[in-house]
C-alpha cells in the first residue's frame, strides 16, 4: 500500500495558494488529490508553467495508483479498470468497480443479437439511491471468421454506446473487429503464447489496451507483460485463468490474491495491470442453464471478493445478475463514508393533509428501506430525513447523532406547516421511542408525537392500528 500524506504532495505544489483550482489552499489540493477528488491537471500552473517540469513529474510519479488503471471505451461511457491502491478495502477504499461485460457471439443470429444487446445495455436496478447496471459488452467471435466478426461488431454497434471487448484468438479476427471498433478504444482479449506477437503488433497499430491471457502460469504472464512493456505497450489486463471449479478453481482465486498482493504489497510494478475474470466458465461445467446461472454468480462474487478488476458474464436472468450487481456495489462503496442521502422532507407517493410524518436517519440504505416499504404498500406519507451523517437508527440514537433537539430542528428547517395537516402526527422509529416524550414538549400545540415500528416492514400493519391519531 502506497504511504504518502499531503504533506508529501504539497511538496511537489507550486505553493502559491493561487486558487486556479478552486481550493483555497495547495495543501487543501493535496488532501483532494490523495481522496482522488481531484487531479494534478487540475494544477493550471503545475501543468503549464516549464519551471515546475520536475514537480509535475513527481507529483505524477507518486499519485499513480499501485495498481495500473487501464481505461476502456471513449467519452461518457468510457470504463476505469484497476487502479487501486489497497488489497483490502478496509485499509482506505477501493475506487473503480470491475464493469461486468456480458457476451454477444458472431454466431447469433441477427434478430437475437439485437434483441440481447438491447437488453443488455438498457439493464439497470435502483438500489440504495443509485442505478446499477451493466457497463460493457464483449463480443466473442465463435466462428473465427473475420467478415462475420467485423459484421457482428458493428451490429453490437448500431444499437449500443457500451465500451467493448473483442474475444478471439485469432489476430486476424480481432483485426477485423478492430477495423471496425478501434475508435472507441475496445479491450482486446487475448495474446497468448501462441499469437502474442501479432496481437501486440494490433494493440500498438490500432492503439488500444490488450489482455494478455496465459492461463495458471504467473511467470509466463509475468513475462509477457514485460515483453509487452518493453514494447511501449502499458494498458494491459491479465487474464491468468479462471477454473469455473475443483481444484484449479482454488488456484485461480489464489492467482488472484497473489496477483493483487504483487502490485499493491509488494510493489512489482511488472506486474501490477488489473486482473479479468471469466465467470462465463461456469457454463462450461454443466447444460442446465439454471445451475450454470447460480454458478456463474457464485464465481463473480467469489473474483470481485478476491480483486477482479473486470468481469466477462453470460447470465441476464435476475436471479444471476443481481445479487453480484448488490455484493459489488456494497464492495465498492467507500467504507470510511456511509452512503448517505440529502437530509430533508421527502414526499413518497402522494402526501396531504391527512398523511403522517415518518422520521428516519439519511443512512441511505435506512431511508431507502423506509420508503420502499411505504411506497410498496401505496401509503402517501412524508419522510423526514435527519443528518446523522449517515449512521443508521439504532446507533446513531445511541451516538448521541439522532436527538430529539435534532428532529425539531430538521422538522423546522424544512418549512412544514402542521397548522395545513388534518392529522398532524410525527412518526418516530421504533428505536428512537425514548425521544417521544422530550418531542411531545419540543412539538408542544403543533404535532402529536407517535411511536412507530421497529421494523419498517410493518408500517403497513401499524397504518392499519394507530392511523389517522386518535
Ligand atoms: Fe496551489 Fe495549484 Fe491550486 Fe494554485 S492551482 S492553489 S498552485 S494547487
Amino acid at each position: 500500500m502506497k504511504e504518502t500524506s499531503p504533506l508529501n504532495l504539497y511538496k511537489q505544489l507550486p505553493q502559491t495558494n493561487c486558487k486556479e483550482c478552486g481550493e483555497e489552499t495547495c495543501m487543501a489540493f493535496a488532501a483532494g488529490l490523495i481522496a482522488r477528488t481531484r487531479s494534478v491537471d487540475d494544477c493550471k500552473p503545475l501543468v503549464k508553467e516549464k519551471k515546475y517540469a520536475k514537480k509535475l513529474a513527481a507529483l505524477r510519479s507518486i499519485v499513480a495508483p499501485e495498481l495500473k488503471m487501464v481505461m476502456i471505451g471513449t467519452g461518457e461511457k468510457q470504463f476505469k479498470v484497476g487502479g487501486e491502491d489497497v488489497m483490502f478495502r478496509h485499509q482506505m477504499t477501493f475506487f473503480n468497480k470491475p464493469p461486468f461485460a456480458y457476451d454477444v457471439t458472431d454466431g447469433m443470429e441477427e434478430a437475437k443479437l439485437i434483441e440481447r444487446v438491447k437488453k443488455i445495455s438498457a439493464w439497470k436496478k435502483f438500489y440504495i439511491g443509485k442505478w446499477e447496471s451493466v457497463e460493457m459488452i464483449a463480443v466473442r467471435s465463435v466462428t473465427d471468421d473475420p467478415a462475420k466478426f467485423a459484421a457482428c461488431v458493428k451490429k453490437v454497434m448500431e444499437n449500443s454506446n457500451f465500451p467493448l471487448i473483442l474475444c478471439s484468438f485469432n489476430p486476424a479476427v480481432l483485426k477485423a473487429g478492430l477495423e471496425v471498433a478501434a475508435k472507441t478504444r475496445p479491450l482486446i482479449y487475448a495474446a497468448t503464447k501462441e499469437n502474442w506477437k501479432e496481437v501486440a503488433q494490433l494493440a500498438h497499430d490500432y492503439n488500444v489496451p490488450v489482455t494478455l491471457s496465459v492461463p495458471f502460469d504467473l511467470d509466463g504472464l509475468k513475462s509477457m507483460a514485460v515483453t509487452f512493456a518493453s514494447m511501449g505497450l502499458t494498458d494491459l489486463i491479465l487474464d491468468p485463468g479462471t477454473a469455473p471449479n475443483g481444484k484449479m478453481l482454488q488456484q485461480s482465486l489464489q492467482n488472484f490474491i497473489n496477483l493483487r498482493r504483487a502490485a499493491v504489497e509488494e510493489a512489482q510494478r511488472d506486474i501490477a495491470y488489473p486482473v479479468m475474470a471469466l465467470p462465463i466458465n461456469a457454463w462450461a461445467t454443466t447444460s442446465d442453464p439454471v445451475r450454470a446461472a447460480y454458478w456463474e454468480s457464485v464465481l463473480t462474487a467469489a473474483f470481485v471478493i478476491r480483486g477482479g478488476a473486470i468481469m466477462v458474464k453470460h447470465s441476464t436472468e435476475a436471479h444471476s445478475m443481481m445479487p453480484d450487481m448488490h455484493l459489488r456495489f456494497n464492495i465498492y462503496t467507500d467504507p470510511r463514508k456511509p452512503v448517505q442521502v440529502k437530509p430533508g422532507l421527502y414526499k413518497v407517493g402522494n402526501p396531504g393533509p391527512e398523511s403522517p410524518v415518518f422520521v428516519t436517519t439519511n443512512f441511505a440504505l435506512t431511508y431507502y428501506t423506509v420508503e420502499s416499504d411505504i411506497a410498496s404498500n401505496s401509503i402517501d406519507a412524508y419522510i423526514l430525513s435527519i443528518n446523522t451523517d449517515g449512521i443508521g437508527v439504532q446507533a446513531s440514537v445511541a451516538g448521541g447523532q439522532l436527538t430529539p433537539t435534532k428532529i425539531k430542528d430538521s422538522m423546522g428547517e424544512t418549512g412544514f406547516d402542521w397548522k395545513g395537516q388534518k392529522y398532524a402526527g410525527l412518526v418516530l422509529p421504533g428505536m428512537a421511542a425514548k425521544f417521544s416524550g422530550e418531542l411531545e414538549d419540543l412539538f408542544a400545540g403543533q404535532t402529536k408525537i407517535m411511536v412507530g415500528p421497529e421494523d419498517s416492514g410493518r408500517i403497513s400493519e401499524w397504518m392499519k392500528n394507530f392511523w389517522p391519531p386518535k
